[in-house]
């Protein structure tokens, strides 16, 4: 039996995160790693996304190009290029991560984890120990329970597309749907959008929902609204036969996309030997200090359920680390306001709370509002709009939401979403001096 101070299952974005601060906090850790170093967020999510994202948006830039004097006309993309040298990055990142891992000190076990006990996780038969164990397993993509789903691919098998599919049908309505639809269509896919309910991303202000339905129907997405899938099969001509529910609409496609959400990955861990507690959806739940129902066990990333974003991973685990290797004893991390952003295209940046969110937790709100054409489309034919809304709380004003949809707003949200955290009121953003010509100076000049 080996011992340790700290053993880490998963080298995903938490897991990594908080072993290397932990090793540097000079506690001798064990991460524990399944399959590829960097977890979903390198090998088959955050990282090859954004490439693909950068491509759609080159897409993009190019037909925007002739209004600005440029000759281009049309233009060739070989994906089976792109897919290559996405390949090839994301394998050197693998092995920066190896690199990373050994000049911390912390020690590597390739293998899947399961519990024997509180204190003792096995891998291959060898068995380690250590007082402090977190669980950083994050999830996979779920398949629905119909006939033929498997016919079908996930965002996992997008990444594993050889060829661009030129019709394809993605099934979903959240982050990975809205992006991966946006890839497809920016690169010049037929897509169809099949979403279960009216709109997609409910989670979004209402603003930013019914802007990004107006966009993704604008770039050519055909949208399928209040339909689910029943029936999948393969037909004579080797595509695929999609038929939905309640209209008994048939769609034909070449590849069918599932975004349909992911499950944690908790069902080879064997935590009944450990106690630890797993809901029926594999989450595992945990107080504000991503303390399981067993001390000394910890979760903290995608498999605590909510939240699911890399820098969340990262800071939770790092904060983890502080917390039990340097007597930092109130550390752990704060999830409100916490930024995301979808990369949709154009893309959304939002943080805090929606509008209906705030009405509930506040007596006072006040909303400012603008809607315009960003100058970069001033030439344009096709004049897409940015979207921005400020939630104020309070005589105060203080800002307790910001939502933005419009070029840039991935690169905008940021530095806004450190003075929100910091409690900013309207009166400091207006104090602030406009940045001209820019989308972002709309949000220190709204009334
Ligand atoms: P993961 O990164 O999933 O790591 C878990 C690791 O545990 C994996 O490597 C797995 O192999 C390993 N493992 C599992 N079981 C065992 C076991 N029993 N023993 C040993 N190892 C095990 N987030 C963003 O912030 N921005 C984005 O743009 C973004 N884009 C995304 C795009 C897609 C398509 C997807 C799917 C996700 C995206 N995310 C994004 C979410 C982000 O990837 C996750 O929130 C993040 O990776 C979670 O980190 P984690 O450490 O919890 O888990
Ligand atoms: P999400 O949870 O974001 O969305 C899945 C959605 O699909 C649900 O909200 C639901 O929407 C819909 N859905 C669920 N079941 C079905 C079904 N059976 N049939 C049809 N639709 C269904 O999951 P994703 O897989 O898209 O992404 C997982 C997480 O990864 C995200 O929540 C996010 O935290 C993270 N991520 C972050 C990204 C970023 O930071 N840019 C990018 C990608 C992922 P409804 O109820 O409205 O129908």
């Amino acid at each position: 039996m080996a011992n340790y101070d700290y053993i880490v299952i998963g080298g995903g974005s938490g897991g990594v995160a908080t072993a290397r601060r932990a090793a540097e906090y000079g506690a001798k850790v064990l991460l524990i790693e399944a399959q590829r170093l960097g977890g979903t967020c390198v090998n088959v999510g955050c990282v090859p996304k954004k490439l693909m994202w950068y491509a759609a948006n080159i897409a993009h830039t190019l037909d925007t190009a002739r209004h600005y004097g440029f000759g281009i006309h049309g233009h060739d993309f070989d994906w089976k290029r792109l897919k290559h040298d996405r390949d090839a990055y994301i394998r050197r990142l693998n092995d920066i991560y190896v690199t990373m891992l050994d000049k911390a000190g912390v020690t590597l076990v390739r293998g899947f984890a399961r519990f024997v006990d509180s204190h003792t996780v096995a891998v291959d038969g060898q068995h380690y120990s250590a007082p402090h164990i977190v669980i950083t397993t994050g999830g996979q993509p779920v398949l629905p329970a119909i006939p033929g789903a498997e016919l079908g691919i996930s965002s996992d098998g997008f990444f594993e597309l050889e060829h661009q599919p030129q019709q394809v049908v993605v099934v979903g309505a959240g982050y990975i749907a809205v992006e991966l639809a946006g890839v497809l269509r920016g690169l010049g896919s037929e897509v169809i959008l099949v979403v279960r309910r009216d709109q997609a991303m409910r989670s979004l202000d209402a603003l930013l929902r019914d802007e990004l339905m107006t966009h993704l129907r604008d770039s050519g997405i055909h949208i399928v609204t209040h339909t689910q899938i029943a029936h999948v099969s393969l037909n004579p001509q080797g595509r695929l036969d999609i038929s939905t529910t309640p209209d008994g609409v048939n769609l034909t496609a070449d590849t069918l996309l599932w975004a349909i959400g992911r499950r944690a990955n908790t069902d080879q861990l064997n935590l009944a030997a450990a106690g630890v507690n797993c809901e029926t959806s594999g989450v595992i739940p945990v107080d504000e200090w991503q303390n399981t129902n067993i001390s000394g066990i910890y979760a903290i990333g995608d498999i605590i359920g909510h939240h699911e974003l890399t820098p969340v991973a990262i800071a939770a685990g790092r904060k983890l680390a502080a917390r039990l290797f340097n007597q930092q004893s109130q550390s752990r991390l704060d999830y409100d306001n916490v930024p995301t952003v979808i990369f949709s295209h154009p893309p959304i940046g939002t943080v805090g709370l929606t509008e209906a969110q705030a009405r509930e937790q506040y007596p006072d709100i006040k909303t400012y509002t603008t809607r315009f054409t960003a100058l970069y489309h001033a030439l344009s034919e096709h004049k897409p709009k940015t979207a921005m809304k400020l939630v104020c709380a309070g005589s105060e004003e203080r800002v307790v939401g910001c939502h933005i949809i419009g070029e840039g707003a991935d690169e905008m949200l940021q530095g806004f979403a450190v003075a929100i955290k910091m409690g900013a009121c309207k009166n400091d953003f207006d104090d602030t001096v406009a940045i001209h010509p820019t989308s972002a100076e709309e949000l220190v000049t709204l009334r």
